[in-house]
Parts: C-alpha cells; structure tokens; sequence
C-alpha cells in the first residue's frame, strides 16, 4: 500500500509546487475564501496551507488519507461532469507517502479541532477555528533519489508561487497570502463575493495584484461567445510582453490548463492583428459544457482533450483578434 501510493506519488508529487498545487486545488474544493500559504526552504522543508472552507470531521481524517479516498464523486458517471479540481481521491495518500503530513481540521459543526499525523497514527484534539491546516514536512526525505533532483530552494520557491499564481487567476473572489521563511512574500485580497460588484473590476484587480499594473494597462479585456463555448479574459498588448513574457494562463471551467488548441488560436490571433507577435501576454477563461471536455488525461490534472476542437479554437482565436483589433484611445 505504502509502495503504490509512493509510485503514485511519482506521478503526483514531482517537487513542492505540486504539492502546493494539490493543497490549493483542496482548500478551494472546500470553499474556501481565505487561503494561507506558508513554505519553509522553498517549500522542501515545510508546506502549510491553511484554508477556512468546511473542514474535515474527526472520523474523516483518517479516511482522507486512504487511497482512492473522495468525498468528491458518488458514482462513476459523476467523473464525466465533475466540477471539482481533485476527483481522484489519491493526492493526500501520495503526498503523505513521501513527506511527513498532518491533517488539522475543524468542520463549523465541531466543537473543537482534530490533528491527524499520518505517519503514527495519533489523533489528538488541537485547537483552530473552521477550516483545515495541512502541513507537509521534510518532502521527499524517504526517498533521497527524489529530493536529489530538487533544485535550489529559491527555484522551488519560484515555481510554488507560480502554483499559487495559477489558483489566484482563477479565484479573484479569494483571498491568498504566501509566507516563505517567515516572511510575507506576497498578499493579493479577495476582491468581490460572488454575485456582488462587478466581476470585470474584481479581475482586474486580481490580474493587477498577480501580472502587474502595467499588465492590466497594457491590455485589452475580451468577451466572446462563439458556439456553446463563452470566453473572457484579458490579451495582453505588444508592450505588456515586455514585462512578462512567456505569462499565458488559460483556464478551462476553472481550472487551469496547457492546451495546444488554445494556445494555437491565441497565437494565430495575434499573428494575423500584430503581424508575427511572437511572445503574447495573455489570460484566457474558458467556459464549456462540461460534457464536452475530457477531463483526467493526465495525473496532474493540466491537460484536456475537446470534443470538438474546431469550436473552441475559432472562439479563442475569434475573442483574442476582436480585442486586439478594437481600437484604442
Ligand atoms: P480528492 O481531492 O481527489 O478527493 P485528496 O487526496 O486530494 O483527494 O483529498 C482526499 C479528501 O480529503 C477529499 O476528498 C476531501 O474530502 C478531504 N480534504 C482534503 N483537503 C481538504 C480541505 N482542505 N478541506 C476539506 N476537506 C479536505
Ligand atoms: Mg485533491
């Protein structure tokens, strides 16, 4: 059990920006409004995140750490139309099998808070309000083969903020901070309840926080409805590329992706209206019926397949030309 869980964890776990990318996925799922991201040695020493969504019950704890454990999906046909970020019930198993985790959680309906070690067993009551803490420690130390293909801790550091990025693009209604060493290393607030204010102005506060002002000013925002697929997003001018090159977020119902067909209609997008733009700045939210996207082609979650890819790539390239092509004052 212990061995197919660190197997799992190999395609799961490749260093600690995966780890936080699980956590975040998690902490989200349970409706979190407020996440808190701490990291220690970029990460390899210690990953908390501390979220304030519905909890774990005591009872759970343990069953949250099992293998093909989920609260997420009650039958098979469920996986077509899942609307979670985690579904397979093996993210904690695996984190847990190559690092030393707890699990600290208190449901609203709990009079006090659990911790779970995963490694001995133990359970004791703890005390937090609402929410789950889970801390992942010493990564990889049982399995040195691993740790050795870790890079500095300030490259690890790098591609966990780029973990965290990922989610806060998605969730501007959420509020992240990211702690490394006892620092405050970056802070973005929750800018709107949804169904309150204007979710324009919330994304683009979102995007400002995470891409920079200059992002925001040096780019277009785009609304495009083309088939059954609805796009929105902002696409970068030739100037913001300057600033951040090689910044293309895309998210699919949500989730973010890498996607050969979206990235091939934005690019073609702004081959025909800027004439051979070669690294364009862009973040792209997809919305489809789910019933037309395969989801879980890859353990990481990052990639998808289209039921119809024409659709999708004449909506992308069609929202991504519109907005470069409107003129500016
Ligand atoms: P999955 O997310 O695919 O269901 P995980 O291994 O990531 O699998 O998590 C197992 C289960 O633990 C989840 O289904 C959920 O019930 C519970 N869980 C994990 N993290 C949290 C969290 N931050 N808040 C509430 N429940 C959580
Ligand atoms: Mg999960």
């Amino acid at each position: 059990e212990e061995l197919i869980s660190q197997i799992a964890a190999g395609e799961v776990v490749e260093r600690p920006a995966s780890v936080v990318r699980e956590l975040l996925d998690n902490a989200l799922d349970a409706g979190a409004t407020q996440v808190t991201v701490r990291l220690s040695a970029g990460g390899v020493r210690l990953i908390a995140v501390e979220d304030d969504g519905s909890g774990i019950a005591q009872d759970e704890l343990a069953v949250a750490l099992r293998r093909h454990a989920t609260s997420k999906i009650s039958s098979l046909s469920d996986l077509e139309t899942v609307a979670t970020m985690g579904f397979r019930g093996e993210a904690l198993a695996a984190i847990a099998s190559v690092s030393e985790l707890s699990l600290l959680s208190r449901p609203a309906a709990q009079a006090s808070a659990f911790v779970l070690d995963a490694r001995s067993g133990e359970l004791r009551p703890a005390a937090r309000s609402t929410g789950t803490t889970v801390e992942v420690k010493e990564l990889f130390f049982s399995t040195p083969a691993r740790r050795k293909f870790l890079k500095a801790d300030a490259t690890e550091l790098a591609h966990c903020l780029e973990s965290v990025r990922r989610h806060a693009l998605a969730r501007p209604d959420v509020g992240f901070a990211v702690w490394h060493d006892g620092k405050l290393v970056e802070q973005w607030r929750a800018s709107f309840v949804p169904g309150q204010g204007d979710a324009r102005d919330a994304l683009a506060r979102r995007l400002s926080d995470v891409l920079g002002a200059d992002f925001v000013a040096q780019s277009v925002a785009l609304q495009h409805r083309g088939g059954s697929v609805t796009v929105t997003g902002h696409a970068g001018l030739p100037d913001a590329a300057r600033a951040r090159a090689d910044h293309q977020y895309c998210y699919v119902n949500g989730r973010f992706v890498r996607d050969k067909v979206i990235s091939h209609a934005a690019r073609s997008a702004y081959e025909d209206v800027l004439h051979g733009h070669k690294q364009p700045v862009y973040v792209l939210y997809l919305e489809i019926d789910p019933a037309r996207v395969d989801v879980n082609v890859h353990p990481t979650k990052i990639e998808l397949r289209f039921r119809d890819s024409r659709e999708v790539h004449q909506a992308v390239r069609h929202a991504v030309e519109n907005a470069l092509a409107t003129p500016r004052a």
